[in-house]
């Protein structure tokens, strides 16, 4: 295991007896973390190989931790841990079932890692954690090129972001807590996370934002949860690579040969173009957000992905006025690539479960 380094940027000297977050997020093929300072700081970095089961994934989130911990020092204030993982989390008793890809069915995360380590801890769905570390550079690095943000609440953060002291010290990471931004995550599945006001909406069942099984899309391919037709047939990672089988990144190489005419990669662009605008458009008439944000492994794409999705905005909004007076393209952006904003979302949930509540769980059994 490669020994844990501070951040480039990071000042370890300035950062004794601040508040540390740290944010983990476990995902298939690895386990990324970060810590932060009180001033959203990045302090830390690191990345472990995932391992599968209930006890290789406590087992690597806590060495993780300690990990992170090393290079900030032991003179520090309140320490707090937010973890991220696929499945259904119940997010307020620290649950996690489901968990397919790394072999969970049931297991009680945050009861545990906080009993190991005797840390306050928050355990979120990785789409939320994504969804809040996304949201935490809306109006700044988000900010897509020739666009303004699109609410006068952003315009006003994004001049507050440019002002912040100390930007060519640690990298500071603004607050963004005062509009409504989705995260719509193009990953394997589809699915969006929601944040209000700075905070992730979790629903009443934890199925809010499971926009992948709206089975709108004419035409009718079968979907893993049993329907017909559901977005995530084709607008997402899975849905490309069933279309446009045989390619190890699908959806670079697909753009490439529509634009070079081939007729079946136009027709299958066309699905993929079609499902991914019609996902915003669900968000956009049903949470009205601000900020729409692209993320997952398909927003590596990049810039051809934004063009495609707005070409078919735009075929929208050409035989609509209501759709046009939207404006959804200008509030459409993609992900940053170059930051762990899972991991940065993990530390922001972790902190604020920790500050709006008297107690947490260090220790406690809770029954499952
Ligand atoms: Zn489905």
């Amino acid at each position: 295991m490669a020994a844990s380094t501070p951040h480039p940027e990071a000042d370890t000297d300035n950062v004794q007896a601040r508040p540390i977050s740290l944010g983990i997020d476990i995902g298939g093929t690895k386990i990324e973390g970060v810590a932060m300072d009180g001033d959203k700081h990045l302090l830390a970095c690191h990345r472990i190989p995932t391992r599968e089961g209930n006890q290789a994934v406590h087992d690597d989130t806590v060495t993780l931790i300690h990990h992170l911990l090393d290079p900030v020092g032991p003179n520090r204030g309140s320490v707090t841990v937010g973890l991220g993982i696929p499945g259904r989390v119940d997010a307020n008793r620290g649950i996690v079932d489901d968990a397919v890809n790394l072999g969970i069915r049931h297991m009680a995360l945050g009861p545990a890692v906080a009993k190991t380590t005797g840390l306050p801890v928050r355990v979120e769905n990785d789409v939320n954690i994504a969804a809040l570390g996304a949201a935490s550079q809306a109006g700044d690095s988000l900010m897509a090129p020739g666009t303004t943000p699109h609410s006068e609440a952003a315009r006003k953060q994004a001049r507050r972001s440019a002002s912040v002291p100390g930007r060519d010290g640690p990298r500071a990471l603004p607050d963004h807590d005062d509009h409504v931004v989705v995260f719509i995550n193009l990953g394997t599945g589809l699915a969006a996370g929601i944040i209000r006001w700075g905070r992730i909406e979790h629903g009443a069942s934890g199925a809010i934002g499971e926009i992948g099984h709206i089975p709108v899309d004419a035409h009718q391919f079968p979907c893993k949860c049993g329907q017909h037709g559901c977005l995530e047939t084709v607008a997402s990672g899975s849905a490309v690579e069933a279309l446009w089988p045989g390619i190890a990144h699908p959806l670079p190489d697909l753009i490439a040969q529509a634009s070079q005419g081939n007729q079946r990669a136009q027709e299958v662009q066309d699905i993929i173009g079609h499902g991914i605008a019609l996902a915003v458009q669900i968000v956009a008439l049903t949470i009205d957000p601000g900020v729409i944000i692209l993320g997952g492994g398909m927003s590596r794409t990049g810039q051809p992905l934004l063009d495609l999705v707005t070409e078919h905005l735009n075929r929208s909004a050409a035989c609509s006025h209501f759709i046009a007076s939207l404006n959804l393209p200008d509030r459409l952006r993609l992900a940053p690539a170059d930051l762990p904003i899972a991991a940065i979302g993990a530390a922001l949930a972790g902190r604020m479960a920790t500050d709006s509540r008297p107690s947490d769980f260090i220790g406690k059994e809770i029954a499952s």
